[in-house]
């Protein structure tokens, strides 16, 4: 008996410990439950920035993923909002939708908050529908509704899928539009400004004669090329240039007779290197200092445009996501500057690019060595 009611006693203390332990959790969990759902709320009406689920994000990151001479270009703000600038390829097997996914998964975001289409071109937009495929896509944006494109005999097919993933629900950007992001506690403010779209370009900028203008008048360009989405983004006093596939005739309009942009500390090489844009008084007129060039081993990397961007007093380097096979040596980056020298096996290796505001410096990192450089902006 004594043994027994030891035994009670025993399963009595037993029990009592985990009626404790349960009360305490009860407690601990209305207590912790009060700030979680107040930082939700807070949230939910756009008062806090969303969580980071990097730990300690206090870098502006760039990817510039390698959809072979197509473009995606992955930003991801020190708030943890993700901004990505087109969608690579449709078909392969959904190669550049998987390539984007690998590099989310690398800056540790999970959802597309914005996505740019520049253009309806495949290189640019045919990767979207994959894309919404794999990972959830909260905003769509392009330079507008069109019914038909001469470019590209297969457009409404192409189209049509595009709007299916955005569910009809795409949101036209104009000159002077802003695409709305959240400046994280403590880091400098952040803006990403539409400067060019549908062919007609930002002004109210620099308002004297820009010296670098030149007489010449460009071509008229019919194509989608010219109604390119052109995005400038600013942190702090960092800047970076995306003019997609933008026409030398649109762009020119940008910086001439005034420019309107400024200068920028990194720059999205256009049109994937292409030699019909990227003319020299823009190249001076912006002044930049590092250039991406996104192109494929046989798209774009013309040998002009690399002579131009070198011949930039400003110039510091020029990064290419592959080695143009169908040029020399000397036409190329050197080989610590090319992402994918080999056109097989194509690893798809990255350029990224880190802007830490405190040190007014971003960092350039080939994703195949691993490598870095740092650059500094005023
Ligand atoms: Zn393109």
């Amino acid at each position: 008996m004594k043994k027994g009611s030891n035994n009670l006693a025993g399963l009595e203390n037993v029990a009592m410990t985990a009626i404790n332990a349960f009360v305490k959790t009860i407690l601990a969990s209305t207590l912790l439950l009060l700030p979680v759902t107040e930082r939700a709320y807070r949230l939910a009406r756009g008062e806090i920035a969303a969580p980071q689920t990097k730990a300690a994000r206090r870098a502006l990151d760039l990817y510039f993923i390698d959809v072979e001479g197509g473009a995606a270009t992955l930003i991801v703000t020190p708030a943890g909002e993700s901004v990505l600038i087109d969608a690579g390829w449709g078909g392969f097997d959904g190669r550049d939708a998987k390539r984007i996914r690998q590099a989310m998964r690398q800056a540790g975001i999970t959802a597309i908050d914005h996505l740019v289409v520049t253009h309806y071109h495949m290189d640019h937009y045919g990767g979207v529908a994959d894309l919404a495929g794999l990972v959830p896509i909260k905003r769509f944006y392009d330079h507008g509704k069109m019914t038909s494109l001469t470019d590209d005999p297969q457009f409404a097919e192409r189209y049509g899928a595009y709007q299916a993933a955005a569910k009809g629900q795409t949101i036209t950007l104009k000159p002077g539009d802003t695409i709305p992001l959240k400046t994280a506690a403590g880091a400098p403010l952040i803006k990403l400004l539409c400067v060019a779209s549908h062919a007609a370009v930002i002004s109210g900028g620099g308002a004297s004669a820009n010296p670098a203008c030149t007489p010449d008048a460009p071509n008229e360009d019919p194509s989608d090329n010219a109604r390119s989405v052109a995005l400038l983004l600013k942190f702090g006093d960092f800047e970076f240039l995306n003019l997609a596939d933008l026409s030398w005739n649109v762009s020119k309009r940008l910086v001439c007779p005034a420019n309107q942009i400024g200068e920028v500390d990194l720059y999205q090489v256009t049109h994937h290197g292409g030699n019909i844009n990227n003319d020299p008084a823009l190249l001076l007129s912006l002044r930049l200092t590092v250039a991406v060039m996104i192109n494929g081993p046989r798209k774009g990397g013309h040998p002009q445009t690399v002579k131009w961007l070198r011949e930039t007093p400003s110039f510091k380097a020029l990064y290419q996501l592959h080695r143009n096979v169908q040029t020399t040596a000397e036409q190329n980056a050197p080989d610590e500057f090319i992402a994918n020298p080999d056109e097989q096996p194509d690893e798809a290796h990255m350029i990224m690019v880190s802007v830490d505001a405190a040190k007014r410096a971003f960092t350039v990192t080939n994703g195949r060595t691993k490598e870095s450089r740092s650059y500094q902006f005023i």
